[in-house]
This record gives C-alpha cells, structure tokens and sequence, in this order.
C-alpha cells in the first residue's frame, strides 16, 4: 500500500507503509543472455506479475531510474546495470507516460562517464533520456529513522515523482552481496560516502542499518533487478562472471534480496542488510511472507556461488571480548603485491586514511582499519581481497 508525502519538500515521493502482517510479492522471470527482446520480456513480466507498470508509474510522472554505475567498465565485466535491462525499464516507463532520467554517485568518475564505457550512455542517447550525476546534496529530515538524524542525499532523487531501483546482482567486500537494499547507497552524492563509513565504524551491521534507514527514507515505488549474470568471487568491481539467468522484480528489495539470498545459496545471517532490516521491521525477510511469483524458486536456485570471507566469529565473542580480538578474528584487506600497481587509488579512497605507500608497494595500517573494504571495491587492478583474521583461519582448520 502507499502513500503520498513529500521527502526534503521537493518532489512527491511514494512511501510504503510497514505493516508486519503483510507480504511482499516478488516477480521472478528466466532470461539467458542480455539480448534486447528477451530483456524486455522477461523485465516485462516480471513487473505484470506485481500488476503492471500503470500501478508505479502515471502519465507525467518524472522518474528516476537509479541503475547502478559503480565504476567505469565495459559491459563484459558486469560490473554495472546492463544496458538492456535499463532500455527496457525506460521503454516501460515511457509506456506509462512516464519521463524517465537515469541517475547515480559513482564511486570514481561521473555517471555520464561510467554511462559512456558500460553502454548505458548509448541507450540513453537512443531513447532520449537525460543522465543525472549525482553532486547536487540536500538535506533531507529522518528524524523519525534509526541512525542518522539527517541525510544529504541528491536533489534528483527529491525532484523525482517515482524512483525505480536498478541493482546488479553482485558480491561485496562488507555487505556479502550488494542487492537492491544497497544500490540505494548511491544517493549519496559522491566523496560523502567515505564519511558514513567513518560514521559507522568497524561495525557492519551499522553500517547495515545505516542503508536500510536509507532505503526506507527514499522507498523506490519498484526495484528491478538484473541478475542475469552476476559477479561473484572478488567482486563488486574484480570478481567474475557468474551465470544466474534471472530477472526479478518487487516493491519490497528486501524482500526481493531475501529471496536472491535463497536463489544463490547465502543465509540469511550472512547479510547484514538483511538481518538491519529484520530488526527495524523494514520489509519481508521471511519466506513465508513473500510471494515468488512467475518460476518456481526451486528451478531458479544456482550453485556455487563464490561469495566474500565475512567474520561470523566476532558474533560469537561477548561484546568487551570483541574489541581486543577484533585484528585476530575479523576479515581484513589482503595485498597482492604481484598484482598491485602503486596506483594508489586504494590509498585516496580509504576513509580511515590508514594506506600508506612504502618502498614501491602499500601498507595497511589494521588496527586504524575500520573494514570498510573501500580499498578492495575501488582497486583497478583486483590486487585487494578480503582475507580471515589470523585466529579465524586457525579455528576453520
Ligand atoms: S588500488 Fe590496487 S593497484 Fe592501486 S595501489 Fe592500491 S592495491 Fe595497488
Ligand atoms: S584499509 Fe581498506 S578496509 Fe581498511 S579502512 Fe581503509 S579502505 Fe577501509
């Protein structure tokens, strides 16, 4: 169910009510490549199984397609939205009388430029529609939220009458995956990403609970996502194609990342936005409560999903035990010194400012680090991976 009220006092945003007893119904459609007609099909069913776009979307409607534009990379890396999944979205919206605009804060670069190398610049010059760089921050009131009071998030998601989210099924260094809950982070214009991962410290599910609170606070009206072919291994930027096959889609990411969860094989305590979610009741994190509607989710699951080292031990250790064990047990940034090419784009983009260069090679200070695994996602070169803590590697053994 939604309701209407405006975000920051700019655009009329469409805000879901939380209602526990509810469920949440995610639309789940086969597709095996990214051809145009096959995209378009499944992303097509994949929003009547939800009702149809007319139930998001209305004429006039200003909407803002936030697609994911990490970093700039071709197609072939998978390290973005595909092109065709975001042509097909704006074909949708267009439908509905809808005025799409493509937007992001990409992590190094500007969405126009990240757009121009994966692709989705071509689609957009094809179909007419505008990319937004996010660098345009406005404060925006969460007083009524679980972390931060305020929020400054781009002035485009505040003009915008509908926001449809468009993430990649992908791995992350902290987070495990990056799902749909995650490509909300993207909101936050550009070099002011650092600072809430200053703000939420070593800890990951504060971090979690930091992209939740934001999720809820922009409530896109629909996620879609391209799972396709994601990244898994060293990703969301060095890991390596994996073939899924999927395209899903849902008012509820959290429920649409729940079920994804399932599909690929990661439990649930395993996700952090997952389990942030489940806390502050934000969406359906039980099965029982979501509707997979189109496959059957027994014929949709893959295995041998490769997913990132993550330190489940800490959560074993009572709290005063966890701050003199953490350098032992929790995962860390590991070099590939063969790999690595002094480019020191780790050292700019780590928050904590604990790289430093040293003869020809990085060194990471671990005790300042607060593992974030910036350094990781943003490496040109996948010369970071994030690696167990010394006392957990014995433990496994
Ligand atoms: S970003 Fe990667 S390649 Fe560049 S200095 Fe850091 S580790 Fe080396
Ligand atoms: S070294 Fe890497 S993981 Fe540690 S704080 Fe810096 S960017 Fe984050």
């Amino acid at each position: 169910m939604f309701i209407f009220g405006r975000i920051g006092g700019y655009g009329l945003a469409r805000i879901k009510e939380s209602d526990s007893e509810s469920i949440s119904r995610v639309g789940i459609s086969r597709c095996k490549d990214y051809d145009g007609d096959r995209i378009a099909k499944s992303v097509g069913s994949c929003v009547d199984e939800l009702g149809g776009i007319d139930r998001y979307v209305r004429k006039g409607d200003r909407v803002l397609l936030k697609a994911n534009l990490l970093i700039a990379r071709t197609r072939d890396k998978y390290v973005t939205t595909d092109p065709e999944v975001v042509r097909a979205v704006i074909r949708l919206v267009k439908k509905a009388g809808g005025i799409p605009v493509i937007g992001d804060g990409p992590a190094m670069g500007s969405a126009e430029k990240v757009a121009a190398k994966c692709g989705i610049g071509e689609v957009a010059r094809a179909e007419r529609v505008d990319i937004i760089n996010f660098n345009r921050p406005v404060d925006v009131d969460n007083r009524s939220g679980a972390t931060f009071k305020k929020f400054k998030i781009d002035r485009a998601v505040l003009e915008s009458d509908v926001v449809i989210n468009l993430p990649k099924l992908k791995t992350h260094g902290q987070m495990t995956l990056t799902l749909g809950v995650k490509n909300m982070f993207g909101v936050i214009p550009g070099t002011r990403k650092s600072q809430w991962h200053l703000a939420a410290g070593t800890d990951r599910l504060n971090f979690a609970r930091m992209l939740v609170d934001l999720y809820h606070k922009v409530s896109p009206s629909l996620t879609v996502m391209d799972g396709v072919i994601a990244m898994h291994g060293n990703g969301p930027q060095n890991g390596v194609p994996k073939k899924v096959g999927l395209i899903l889609a849902s008012e509820d990411a959290v429920a649409l990342d729940t079920l994804i969860c399932e599909v690929v094989g990661l439990r649930k305590e395993r996700m952090p936005t997952l389990l942030a979610a489940e806390e502050m009741g934000i969406g359906r994190t039980n099965m029982n409560k979501i509707v997979v509607a189109g496959e059957q989710l027994d014929d949709s699951r893959v295995g041998d999903f490769i997913f990132p080292e993550t330190s489940e031990l800490m959560n074993f250790l009572p709290q005063p035990l966890r701050a003199p064990f953490r350098n032992w047990l929790t995962t860390r940034p590991v070099l590939d010194k063969n790999r690595c090419q002094v480019c020191l784009v780790c050292m700019e983009n780590c928050p904590a400012k604990v790289i430093t260069r040293r003869n020809d090679t990085m060194v990471f200070d671990l005790k300042g680090c607060i593992r974030c695994f910036c350094c990781q996602e943003m490496c040109p070169h996948g010369a970071i991976t994030v690696g167990s803590g010394p006392l957990a590697k014995l433990l496994r053994l």
